[in-house]
């Protein structure tokens, strides 16, 4: 069979919200973000692991993510919506008890008009100037805003992922502004933010990244390794080249494995003579572009002949994959494309 296996470790997703949870504030309740489908590792199993390991609110990009979250965990656990009300979604909201975190005033119009007395938060614009009401438009409707009873009041930063800069605290200084005082849930950081310390954790916390193991999140448990089984072995001769461009020309003899995976499947092309892959313990580099559906890789070195090569596992985490193409983990994650044949395993494991 040519199609790879996508392994995902749901027991090192729930180990990884429990140290997150740890890190957070004492009063300060963890939630968990599985838009993306989960940052691509299934949104249904990835949510039911989470709620069994405790987490009660869920947060998704856009109503339709949160319907097959709302299916996947029943009644009961809060489930909200980044991109707030749209036009279209009213009915999803409703039938399927959807947060809505409100934008802007024309959502909010939408909201409460059409859905007066459901559940709902407001997203505060602290100058990442993507999502939210800013200040000026927060102080003219807040007090409507509040008496209607919002469940949360967010924010997000722009800047988490690096401690020393200077973002951070003003949007800390800002979300305060907008915010001490009044008698709501808040919610401030994502997994960068409790990485920044306590005073960012607020009432919620919102990680996603560091549930599936990347960074910044430096201590968490890998959750996924990705199999590429071995099509086919060839031996070339000093300069005969191997794929298109011929981007790879043999400088010796050598040993080429074509192995199932390429841009497709999320191997992304930047990784063309730049990743590596692993024979066990043994780095075996990818030699030439990388094609739809498959790459070729250098294992003259190898002892016996490969059956498969690992490209994501004990070896290479998406982080060091994601080096290799200049991106960062959260591309490489949310790329693993729909071919793979996808193992959810449960390795018990301390927290
Ligand atoms: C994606 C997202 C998160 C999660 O961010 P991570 O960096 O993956 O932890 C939290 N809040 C908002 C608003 C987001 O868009």
């Amino acid at each position: 069979m040519a199609t790879a296996t996508l392994s995902i470790d749901l027991d090192a997703i729930a180990a990884n919200w429990h140290q997150l949870n740890r890190m957070s504030a004492a009063d300060t309740q963890t939630g968990a973000v599985i838009k993306a489908d989960a940052y691509g590792l299934g949104a249904g199993r990835v949510a039911r692991a989470l709620a069994h390991a405790g987490a009660r609110r869920f947060f998704v990009a856009c109503a339709e993510e949160g319907a097959a979250v709302r299916q996947a965990l029943g009644q009961g656990p809060q489930i909200s919506v980044f991109s707030g009300h749209m036009a279209g979604d009213t009915d999803t909201i409703n039938d399927l008890d959807l947060t809505p975190m409100l934008n802007s005033i024309d959502q909010i119009t939408r909201h409460l008009e059409s859905l007066p007395g459901r559940p709902f938060g407001v997203q505060l614009n602290t100058g990442m100037n993507r999502l939210g009401l800013d200040s000026v438009e927060w102080e003219a409707v807040a007090a409507l805003i509040l008496e209607a009873g919002p469940e949360l009041v967010m924010s997000h930063l722009a800047c988490a992922d690096e401690p020393g800069h200077q973002m951070n605290a003003a949007q800390l200084t800002e979300f305060r502004a907008m915010t001490d005082g009044i008698d709501v849930p808040r919610s401030l950081a994502a997994t960068g933010g409790i990485l920044l310390g306590p005073e960012y954790h607020f009432d919620l916390t919102r990680p996603g990244i560091g549930l599936y193991g990347g960074l910044p999140f430096e201590t968490a448990n890998p959750t996924v390794a990705l199999s590429l089984p071995v099509i086919q072995l060839r031996d070339i001769a000093i300069g005969q080249s191997v794929g298109y461009g011929c981007a790879w020309v043999a400088e010796a003899p050598s040993q080429i494995a074509t192995v199932s995976g390429g841009y497709a499947d999320g191997l992304l092309r930047a990784l063309g003579n730049r990743a590596v892959l692993w024979a066990g313990d043994v780095p075996c580099p990818l030699v030439g572009r990388v094609s739809m559906d498959v790459i070729t890789v250098d294992v003259s070195h190898l002892d016996q002949a490969p059956r498969t090569l690992d490209i994501l596992g004990p070896h290479q985490t998406i982080d060091d994959l994601a080096a290799a193409a200049d991106t960062i983990g959260y591309e490489i994650l949310t790329n693993l494309g729909a071919r793979y044949t996808r193992r959810y395993v449960e390795q018990p494991r301390r927290g």
